[in-house]
């Protein structure tokens, strides 16, 4: 079974890596062939990570990127592809003429799928002719470390293509949870209702950041904290997805001011050295403004 992966950026080479250790022949597509050999180092560079912390062997590493091709070639890409997974950047249009070129190209039974991180899969599909064969597949941030995949059902999703998205995501060893498709499909829609919840609380002088975060760390067992996380995910990304959340879903989702005022300020987080908290060669070193503690 082929697996194409169009865009060899962050999410692309990701995919293409973890599609290719699942054990399927892969061709990865990007516009310009150094994206494409930096995609392909960055899948070396992962895999030897893996070899390193005996995760693979190194034949099994061989193996893996014996399986994936690449090409500039959209034509040849997906000519003999049995699923395609697009990648490329998150843009309406560009989703849209993507699937209608896949569509010209690939095999009549080829499932498309969308890793859209917030688009209407639906409205994605909507150009096709045969949009039944559309769905979601939804990974995280890096690919080859992070479990899940949402398998986004679009209206026009038929049952074939969610059991063949499903086989898919099962080989390649990811946890699948499935969900209709509506904006911010689960995990960023949740996500995003601690974060903004938290953020409220910071404006209402509940707690400061490190209290915050260290509640849900320690009494919920999260990874890491709301506002921490809301750092390392950007805090313009965040607005951008409270906006387009509170469009689809109402007030509920409305920007806190306090969120508002830190993207207006260039202070994005992580990225730009400073959200609420200080960061430092990607490590926190104190916390921002009014809770600045050390
Ligand atoms: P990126 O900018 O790193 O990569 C996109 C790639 O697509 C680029 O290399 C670009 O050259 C290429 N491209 C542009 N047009 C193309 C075309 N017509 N055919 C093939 N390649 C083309 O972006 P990314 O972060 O990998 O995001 C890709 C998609 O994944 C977006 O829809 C995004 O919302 C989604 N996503 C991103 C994340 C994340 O954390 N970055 C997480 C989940 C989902």
């Amino acid at each position: 079974m082929r697996v194409t992966v169009l865009g060899a950026g962050t999410m692309g080479h990701g995919i293409a890596q973890v599609s290719a250790t699942g054990g399927y022949d892969v061709t990865m597509r990007d516009i310009d062939e150094s994206i494409l050999s930096d995609g392909m180092e960055s899948i070396e560079s992962n895999l030897q990570g893996g070899v390193d912390r005996e995760k693979l062997s190194a034949a099994e590493k061989e193996d893996a990127l014996d399986r994936i091709e690449t090409t500039t070639d959209l034509e040849a890409a997906v000519a003999d592809a049995d699923l395609v997974v697009e990648a490329v950047p998150e843009d309406m249009d560009l989703k849209q003429q993507t699937f209608d070129d896949v569509a010209s190209h690939a095999p009549e039974d080829a499932v498309i799928a969308s890793n859209t991180s917030s688009m209407s899969v639906t409205e994605i599909a909507s150009t096709l002719d045969r949009p039944g064969r559309a769905i979601g597949l939804h990974f995280f941030n890096p690919v080859h470390i992070m479990g899940l995949v949402e398998i986004v059902l679009a209206e026009q999703t038929d049952e074939a293509t969610v059991d063949a998205a499903t086989e898919f995501v099962e080989t390649i060893e990811k946890e699948p949870v499935t969900v209709r498709d509506s904006a911010g499909f689960a995990s960023s829609r949740l996500g995003v209702t601690l974060g903004v919840e938290a953020v409220r609380m910071l404006e209402e002088g509940v707690a400061g950041p490190r209290d915050l975060d260290a509640a849900m760390e320690l009494g919920y067992n999260h990874p890491m904290g709301p506002i921490e996380l809301g750092d390392v995910v950007g805090l313009d990304v965040r607005l951008d997805i409270l906006e387009y959340l509170r469009e689809e879903l109402g007030e509920r989702f409305r920007p806190p001011q306090l969120l508002k005022q830190k993207v207006r300020a260039g202070k994005l987080g992580k990225k730009t050295g400073e959200g609420f908290y200080v960061w430092e060669d990607g490590e926190i070193v104190g916390v921002s403004g009014e809770w600045g503690d050390d």
